[in-house]
């Protein structure tokens, strides 16, 4: 018997280890991919346990097939809970035998049902005594029917309910523990990619993603791609009047004002202090003097407050750049700057572009 339960604990755990590797893939797979192979292994692992049997006596057994339907219930919900409850059912179906209908209604249906109906409020959160619970009542729901079904039913459940029960929670505890590892380890390292990526005070993406975005988009260079920095107007003299938390609320503001223009092909980054770097993929010079311009309207039409007592209007000067063919990300930044300083040169306030 232990055995046989360890060899459905493993197929439990193997189950879990394959879904955490595909898991990893996430952001590279549609959402329904990951839907239909949740599916596929969830109902591929119960049908394995249909053919690892836990005998109860010389000629009745059980498996422990509730456990990856139930959880599934439990923590994702019905759309992808049904369809494996129906492969794994149509499958045990298939196969026949005694015990079939039994097998489909209390092994899976009732504690798939059971899981269900807990699923809208399974938080995190929720009390572990609670989820104990519902793996427990999963388990009588699918065991206590013996008792009417086979002959002296009543003797087996009684000679075997400790056993039953007790491996069932531990392979659900295991199951559980482990799952919500692998949660952690996802949140946490979204939270690197996260604080690696974005400036913690804009939220715009920082020069370092800033670039490894470009180079996914500049690896054509078929239509144009265009470099703009954009640098704030005497900000040193509005931090020196109003304070600095007035002018970090002022390069939030922009920030946002900017981020409006954010598309496919546009990309707003913060290059540091109070310059910030745009991309514009696939257009024409005209095009992108246009979005530049309404950016630059857009900012100077701005009236930004503080304390409410506060109100202050500011400009920007933008230096615009056309990534050539031969020339390399930082050439065009360098570019870029160049005509920046010139807008800075002749007065502020204004866009210059590439002569
Ligand atoms: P210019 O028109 O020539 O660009 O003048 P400027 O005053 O904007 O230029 P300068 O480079 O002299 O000053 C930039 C200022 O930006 C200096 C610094 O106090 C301010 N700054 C840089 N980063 C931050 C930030 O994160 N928060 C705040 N509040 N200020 C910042
Ligand atoms: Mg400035
Ligand atoms: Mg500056």
């Amino acid at each position: 018997m232990i055995q046989s339960i360890l060899s459905n604990l493993a197929i439990i755990l193997l189950m879990h280890l394959t879904m955490t590797v595909v898991m990893d893939f996430e952001k590279s797979l549609k959402p329904i991919y990951i839907k239909i192979i949740t599916v596929l292994l969830n109902s591929g692992s119960v049908i394995a346990m249909f053919y690892l049997p836990i005998y109860l006596n010389d000629n009745f057994f059980v498996d422990m097939r509730l456990i990856p339907l139930t959880f599934l219930a439990f923590i994702q919900g019905w759309k992808v809970a049904i369809p494996s409850l129906l492969i794994a059912s149509t499958w045990r179906f298939f196969m026949g035998g005694n015990g079939m209908v039994p097998g489909i209604i209390f092994g899976m249906v009732l504690p798939t049902l059971i899981a269900l109906a807990f699923h809208p409020r399974s938080k995190l959160q929720r009390h572990y005594i609670e989820k104990i619970f519902v793996i427990f009542l999963c388990w009588f729901v699918c065991d206590f029917p013996i008792i009417f079904i086979v002959p002296n039913g009543l003797e087996i459940f009684q000679e075997t309910a400790f056993v039953r029960a007790s491996s069932i929670v531990v392979t659900a505890i295991i199951l559980y523990t482990y799952i919500m590892q692998d949660r952690q380890r996802r949140v946490l390292n979204r939270h690197l990619e996260k604080m690696a990526d974005e400036d913690p005070l804009t939220k715009l993406v920082n020069k370092r993603k800033f670039y490894e975005l470009l180079e996914e988009k500049t690896s054509t260079l078929k239509p144009k791609h265009f470099i703009a920095m954009i640098d704030i107007d005497h900000f040193k003299k509005v931090n020196d009047t109003y304070g600095h938390l007035f002018g970090d609320k002022i390069l939030v503001e922009v920030a946002d004002i900017l981020k409006k223009y954010e598309c496919k092909n546009l990309i707003v980054g913060r290059f540091g202090g109070e310059e910030f770097i745009i991309y514009i993929g696939e257009s024409n010079l005209n095009t992108a003097r246009n979005i530049l311009e309404e950016m630059r309207k857009d900012i100077k039409n701005t009236t930004f407050t503080f304390k409410d007592d506060v109100a202050v209007n500011i400009t920007v000067s933008i230096g615009l750049s056309e990534l050539e063919a031969n020339d390399n990300l930082i050439q065009t930044i360098y570019y870029a700057d160049q005509n920046l300083y010139k807008a800075k040169r002749s007065g502020r306030d204004c866009l210059v572009c590439p002569s």
